[in-house]
């Protein structure tokens, strides 16, 4: 049988040492602050967003969230991120994705002080992950890095196979392996041979977002799998990118959907949040 990832126990150990952080800070002086945006009214988004709000309360954090409306416009959005921007409280602004098409996400990335962006969207972050010299990473690579770590799974030397090329999830992750010393293969949905390529796979990432992608004859005995997805099946439920049923029994180690990439992605947000906070102390 495969050993189990669990996200949600790695993520509640370093929850639990972020909470200690906290406290320490406060001690300081510093509270960490977190801002979240979401506008309109998707249900997904409100999810996302509910948890973060609650997790930063839970850990001792200071918590803002600014629901706006359908028809806000670019120039409100802005100001609002101006604003954060210059609050000595908020050490870490998040605008959840995606917006409503009328609006310019890249125009609110940008807007976001470099500082405060502890999603790592921002050019200046993206740049500084690639060349390996970084204030934040990414939460959902960074949670799975840090999954590996706490499963002693050290990818040096391994092949790690990426599928998915996303600004967000694909290609920081990709680059977080390559700096783990990883020899790494992104696919996409023009690679050819993708089975065989993942077959090839010592370490497989799905990020695909589409529901039980990867079957076993894409995965190689022993094989670490990672499933990123978040999905609805065809009765509702949420599920991965990997087919789990069949997958697990080939593989060494798995990541469940829920309770595996999930709650890493929440706890890495905070620790960004954190860091941040930690900065102004400099
Ligand atoms: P995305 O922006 O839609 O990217 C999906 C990627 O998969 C694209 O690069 C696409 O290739 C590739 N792809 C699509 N069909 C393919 C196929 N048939 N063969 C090979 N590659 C294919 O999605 P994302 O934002 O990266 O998210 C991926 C999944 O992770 C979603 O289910 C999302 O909900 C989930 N997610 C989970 C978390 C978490 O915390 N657990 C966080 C973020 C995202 P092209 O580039 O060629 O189109």
């Amino acid at each position: 049988m495969a050993q189990l990832i669990s996200g949600k126990v790695i993520s509640a150990a370093v929850k639990e040492r972020i909470a200690a952080e906290v406290e320490a800070l406060k001690s300081q002086g510093v509270t960490p602050g977190l801002a979240v945006i979401i506008v309109g009214t998707d249900p997904a988004s409100q999810v996302y967003v509910g948890s973060k709000e609650r997790t930063c309360i839970e850990l001792g954090m200071y918590s803002e969230k600014y629901e706006l409306p359908e028809s806000t416009t670019n120039e409100e959005l802005l100001a609002l991120v101006e604003k954060l921007n210059k609050d000595d409280k908020i050490h870490g602004i998040l605008c959840q994705l995606p917006l409503p098409r009328h609006l310019d996400e890249k125009a609110v990335i940008d807007a976001i002080d470099p500082s405060k962006d502890v999603d790592a969207f921002h050019v200046q972050n993206v740049g500084k992950i690639m060349l390996g010299d970084y204030d934040f990473l990414p939460c959902t690579p960074a949670g799975i890095m840090e999954m590996l770590k706490f499963s002693d799974i050290d990818p040096c030397g391994k092949h790690c196979v990426v599928i998915g090329r996303s600004n967000i999830v694909g290609k920081p992750m990709a680059m977080l392996m390559l700096h783990a010393n990883a020899t790494v293969t992104v696919c996409h949905s023009k690679t050819q041979n993708l089975k065989e390529i993942c077959r090839n796979a010592d370490i497989l990432v799905a990020a695909v977002g589409r529901a039980k992608f990867v079957t076993a004859d894409m995965v190689k005995d022993g094989a670490v799998v990672i499933d990123v997805g978040m999905n609805r099946d065809e009765n509702g439920k949420l599920c991965g990118d990997v087919d789990f049923a069949s997958v697990e029994p080939k593989c060494s180690a798995i990541t469940p959907v829920p309770g595996g990439v999930g709650p890493m992605t929440i706890a890495m947000l905070m620790q960004n949040t954190l860091t941040s906070a930690k900065r102004t102390l400099k």
